[in-house]
């Protein structure tokens, strides 16, 4: 049997510096350093965090007074910045640079005097981030039936932005379907989506096409790893979301000959060697790597990070 690894995947940018920007947290303030929501949407890394001193919590309501504060990957509302302050909790923003830019782009278009669409799924935390942080109302569409269902007349000067974890292929019928109901419509440069998520998504389509069965490592909760396993179902090939190694069923590799292998942006280089060594013990294998984008991208982290570590705990951000 073929083990085939996609390239690029697993870690993006904006997951390895919320992951370092904990880390640090816990080296410079010692623990506990409470983290408002899973800091990325993968269980085998928010167990490891919390291993190591930090406490995952739902609302801030229950981080106690003065306790520092990490906002996730996916952002977060102005209300709850605003809460945070409220309290006077110390916080990071972990917020990835790139859900941070959408934000901007929504001000702006607001600004400009535009509605503003947010493609995206409802209930996602990155859309209610988004939502959250701008001052207008968005109307979040995710279908194109969602567009035609709009209650704006065809003259109204329209903006979109999308949820990072949506590739320009995710979003092309929205758009398009935009451009069919209204006259006036903008949204962001092609290439201001995600570069991880459209390298991600093209680069499981070349894994596919040598295929006879993907694997996608990541989360049930991954948006970007549920889509990663879509397209592989989409191009006819047997897909599955595992979460490690111990998830494969022996059955799947009846009749197989070349087993593609990614991993979401969410899922640790770890969780996928899990993967090739389970497969290994079930049939003998060769592993190779198909070329692809080399990604180079990498966020600074916060400045309170930055500094030297005699700095004292940051106020609010
Ligand atoms: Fe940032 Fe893209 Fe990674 Fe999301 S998938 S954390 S937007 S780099």
């Amino acid at each position: 049997m073929q083990i085939v690894l996609a390239n690029p995947r697993g870690f993006c940018a904006g997951v390895t510096r919320a992951i370092e920007i904990v880390e640090r947290a816990l080296e410079r303030f010692g623990a506990p350093v409470y983290v408002r929501h899973e800091i990325v949407h993968n269980k085998h890394v928010v167990d490891q965090l919390r291993s190591k001193g930090a406490v995952f919590v739902d609302e801030l309501s229950e981080i106690p007074p003065g306790a520092m504060t990490i906002f996730s990957a996916h952002g977060v509302a102005r209300s709850v910045e605003e809460e945070a302050r409220e309290r006077s909790l110390p916080t990071i923003d972990a917020t990835c640079p790139l859900v941070t830019k959408v934000h901007f782009q929504g001000r702006h278009y607001v600004k400009a005097g535009r509605t503003v669409v947010l493609i995206g799924h409802p209930g996602h935390a990155e859309v209610i981030g988004t939502i959250g942080q701008i001052d207008a109302p968005i109307h979040l569409v995710s279908t194109q039936d969602d567009v035609m269902a709009l209650p704006f007349d065809a003259d109204t000067p329209i903006a979109y932005i999308t949820q990072t974890t949506l590739s320009i292929d995710d979003t092309r019928t929205v758009i398009t379907a935009l451009h069919e109901r209204f006259g006036n419509v903008v949204g962001p440069e092609v290439n201001d989506i995600c570069y991880a998520t459209q390298n991600r998504q093209t680069a499981v389509r070349e894994l596919a096409s040598i295929s006879d069965l993907v694997l996608v490592v990541g989360a049930r909760n991954s948006s970007n790893s549920m889509r990663l396993r879509e397209i592989g179902t989409e191009m006819g090939v047997e897909s599955h979301l595992i979460d490690d190694g111990s998830a494969i069923d022996p059955q799947w590799l009846e009749n197989v000959g070349t087993v593609g292998i990614t991993a979401g942006a969410s899922a640790p280089d770890e969780l996928v060697d899990s993967v090739i060594a389970a497969l290994k013990q079930l049939r003998p294998a060769t592993v190779s790597e198909l070329d692809g984008v080399k990604e180079t991208i990498q966020f600074r982290l916060p400045a309170a990070l930055r500094r030297p570590a005699t700095a004292q705990v940051p106020a609010a951000e």
